[in-house]
């Protein structure tokens, strides 16, 4: 297994959720400078289409098409929410997070009319409140989720929601930002409209653009809909057929770093073998961090490999600020939590980082609680 060699200038591990540390191969192949509109740039534009609806399990045979949009991951959310849900109809929002929270307010920002499913940050929504809510709302034509809800590291349950969904009659958009690519997704078995991505997650290219999975013939069915002209959706999908072009300048450079992290997540062994690793990288932090004391904040039953969040110490010593910089001193970036209501940070398991380096942050994790004077394994937290 490659490990991570950049020395000596190595750049600072990142056990965040994106952006992400990425492979040498994939940072360079920015090294170059491609012409936008070339055919040689158009090919690989149309290759990284295919192998994305190839990663998915899907095919334009099967009736599914892939549209790149330009931004991060939210701008392909945003784009989704704008193109597709019609404007005399509700979309129901599931949250129970930041990213959830984050659809809440474009849906406000667009003037939708929607209805939202809340449900505390460590808890997944039931499908069966989802029908209900469907069997009481005519009005609701889409429902859309985040799979691995990255505020805690949550994974929701998609695949029972996704099929009351479709036994409702409605359509159903995925925010799969931090899942696809690692956490295997069966469009065979969950009727996925809509699935959202993005370059700078799971397949560790860098950032630059976000990538929609569309059912081709519900995206063809939104004609007229797009309340954004650069988020257009249709628009975006139909420049690519035309001249096989992005209709506003492309982010090149992370084109080209995408097509590398693609070619290394396949010689990985596809979205299984990327899975595997995170999931040892998942453990082995685990391991190490209960071994010190710290107390995740999910149940094990809900808890993705993806990333955790771990309860700050309960120590007068403890400030998160100065245990960051002191981790960062020590060469790893980690990330502060995002909960709304208890005091976490969390830990991330993806990007180009392997079972040693987790070893590693554990490490850095328990020096620097150690030199601010608080003395290890933390005592167990009450209930
Ligand atoms: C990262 C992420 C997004 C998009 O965030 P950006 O900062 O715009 O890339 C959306 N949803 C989830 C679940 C995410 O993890």
């Amino acid at each position: 297994m490659p490990q991570n060699t950049l020395p000596p200038t190595r750049d600072k591990l990142l056990f965040t959720p994106g952006p992400l540390t990425t492979s040498l191969s994939v940072k360079q192949a920015m090294l170059h400078d491609a012409g936008s509109w070339h055919s040689e740039f158009n090919t690989v534009v149309a290759s990284i289409r295919e192998r994305l609806l190839a990663l998915a399990g899907v095919s334009r045979a099967a009736g599914y098409e892939c549209v790149l949009m330009q931004g991060s991951g939210t701008f392909g959310v945003e784009s989704v929410l704008a193109s597709v849900v019609p404007h005399h109809s509700k979309l129901l929002i599931l949250s129970n997070g930041a990213y959830g929270e984050r659809m809440i307010l474009m849906a406000a920002a667009m003037r939708m009319p929607i209805v939202i499913l809340r449900t505390a940050e460590e808890e997944i929504p039931t499908a069966a409140a989802v029908r209900e809510i469907l069997q009481r709302d005519p009005e609701i034509t889409h429902v859309v989720m985040v799979h691995c809800e990255t505020t805690t590291g949550i994974l929701n349950p998609i695949a029972e929601v996704g099929q009351v969904v479709h036994e409702c009659g409605r359509q159903f958009i995925l925010d799969a930002m931090s899942s696809f690519g690692a956490v295997p997704i069966d469009f065979s078995a969950i009727p996925i409209d809509y699935l959202i991505s993005s370059a700078n997650k799971c397949i560790e290219g860098v950032p630059g653009f976000s990538f929609v999975i569309a059912r081709r013939s519900a995206l063809l069915a939104t004609e007229g809909i797009a309340r954004s002209l650069s988020l257009d959706l249709l628009g975006q999908w139909k420049g690519f057929e035309k001249n096989g072009q992005f209709r506003y300048t492309p982010p090149t450079h992370s084109i080209l770093a995408f097509q590398i992290a693609l070619s290394e997540l396949e010689a990985e062994g596809g979205v299984v073998g990327r899975a595997s690793r995170y999931a040892e990288n998942h453990r082995v932090l685990c391991e190490g961090m209960a071994r010190l004391g710290f107390q995740a904040h999910l149940s094990p039953s809900v808890q993705s490999y993806i990333i955790t969040s771990f309860h700050f110490p309960k120590d007068a010593r403890f400030n998160f600020m100065d245990f960051y910089h002191r981790i960062s001193e020590k060469g790893m970036i980690i990330y502060p939590g995002k909960l709304t209501k208890i005091d976490c940070f969390r830990i991330g398991n993806i990007g180009r980082l392997f079972a040693a380096d987790m070893r590693q942050v554990v490490r850095a994790v328990e020096e620097a609680v150690t030199e601010m004077g608080i003395a290890l394994p933390l005592p167990k937290e009450g209930f």
